[in-house]
């Protein structure tokens, strides 16, 4: 009955793409227990070092002990909470639009804003390497689905200015999660507001690390473009932030949109209210700990200085995800495998998640790293570069 899986599953195990989990017995910071080894791990999203903050913890205990553990509805029956509605208003204001809305994952605040403003006669213009969770978000929408070389803004305008459809949307990572380079965001507002299209912005990686304050990725450009009605904004809030999570900040036409027809915001049960009530302390900690920021800065220079003269080269980002291209998939595992025994975590990131031939290491850095970190897994890929 499931031959054609065990085939399935056989093919991918004799091609070396089978997955496994690795079990986690500690809290995530940037020291790690996998089956009760230690390791010093670059692997996470937790940028800030928030995910396992005291203030968030305490934060969780008495969100928990004001509003219980489940919603026990959806937003639209009675989940809504007013942890929710609070961490909406403080969101809102902190990435500087009239509104938010509040949605259980990212990947669900993607399918929930995609399908809610665009569908048959509408088209979509996508990046190449934008998140599986913004591709799945425009198959599900049924509308024409229009994919660009990455960053390349010029064969997106001839898209644009070649389509017949009803509305245009153009969507992008912020920041490129195997990648770590940054979208030319006022350029693409420019070209949206040219074209009458809205731009849909996913910042699950630039949320809390860029912009003043972490503002994100909108606050490193003018004032003006970060205001611009044609932006849809997407931040997640397991990453940076620290806890679970994501938001949508738009105009009032956008979020009561939402509010009315994204599917993945109304068919499912609001997270558990104390989660807002710990988000409203981790937007505190983003807006004021700008050490964390700074510390970040000076991993991702002395990393840079450190592996100047590997044979492999880093990837040109300025963000904490700092991919070191390998090239060959079984080089680049034999290199995560190396870094392993020597306890560290380092993720090999393979195909299909990112191009053919260009296998690499995704090192992610953490405010809570210290510089003896990053000297160890520099003298690390030094000493597996000298082997042959
Ligand atoms: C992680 C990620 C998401 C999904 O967010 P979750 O809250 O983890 O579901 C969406 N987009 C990008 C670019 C991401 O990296």
């Amino acid at each position: 009955m499931f031959s054609g899986l065990t085939e399935q599953l056989r093919n991918r195990e004799q091609q070396g793409l089978r997955r496994v989990r690795q079990i986690v017995d500690s809290p995530q910071a940037s020291h790690v227990t996998v089956g009760g080894q230690d390791y010093l791990a670059f692997s996470s999203n937790d940028y800030l070092g928030l995910a396992n903050h005291p203030a968030l913890i305490q934060a969780v205990c008495e969100g928990t002990q004001r509003y219980g553990v489940g919603a026990g509805a959806s937003h639209l029956i009675n989940g809504h909470s007013v942890a929710h509605h609070q961490f909406e208003e403080a969101a809102a204001a902190f990435t500087g639009f009239p509104q938010a809305l509040l949605f259980s994952t990212g990947y669900m605040a993607n399918t929930g804003v995609v399908t809610a403003l665009a569908g048959r006669d509408d088209a979509i213009f996508a990046d190449k390497l934008n998140h599986a969770s913004l591709n799945d978000a425009a198959l599900l929408s049924r509308a024409k689905f229009v994919r660009y070389p990455h960053l390349n803004l010029v064969v997106l305008e001839k898209r644009l200015a070649a389509t017949q459809a009803r509305r245009k949307l153009v969507i992008s990572d912020a920041v490129f999660s195997m990648e770590g380079d940054i979208a030319p965001i006022a350029q693409l507002i420019a070209l949206c507001e040219r074209y009458d299209a809205l731009l849909v912005l996913d910042d699950a990686h630039g949320f809390g690390v860029l912009g003043q304050q972490g503002r994100g990725s909108l606050h490193t450009t003018q004032e003006l473009v970060a205001h611009s009605p044609h932006v849809v904004y997407m931040a997640t809030l397991g990453k940076a932030a620290g806890v679970f999570g994501a938001f949508v900040a738009a105009q009032p036409e956008v979020i009561e949109t939402l509010i009315q027809s994204a599917r993945s915001y109304i068919y499912t049960t609001a997270t558990p209210p104390a989660l807002s009530h710990a988000l409203l302390t981790s937007l505190r900690l983003i807006e004021q700990e700008e050490w964390r920021r700074e510390a970040l800065a000076q991993h991702i220079a002395q990393l840079k200085q450190g592996l100047q003269s590997l044979p492999w080269k880093l990837l040109p980002s300025s963000t904490p995800i700092q991919p070191l291209l390998i090239g060959d998939s079984a080089e680049a595992v034999r290199i995560s495998q190396g870094l392993r025994e020597r306890g560290i975590l380092v993720p090999a990131i393979r195909p299909p998640t990112v191009p053919q031939g260009t296998a690499r290491l995704r090192i992610s850095l953490s405010a809570v790293h210290q510089p003896q970190d990053i000297a160890r897994l520099t003298d690390a890929l030094h000493e597996l570069a000298a082997m042959p």
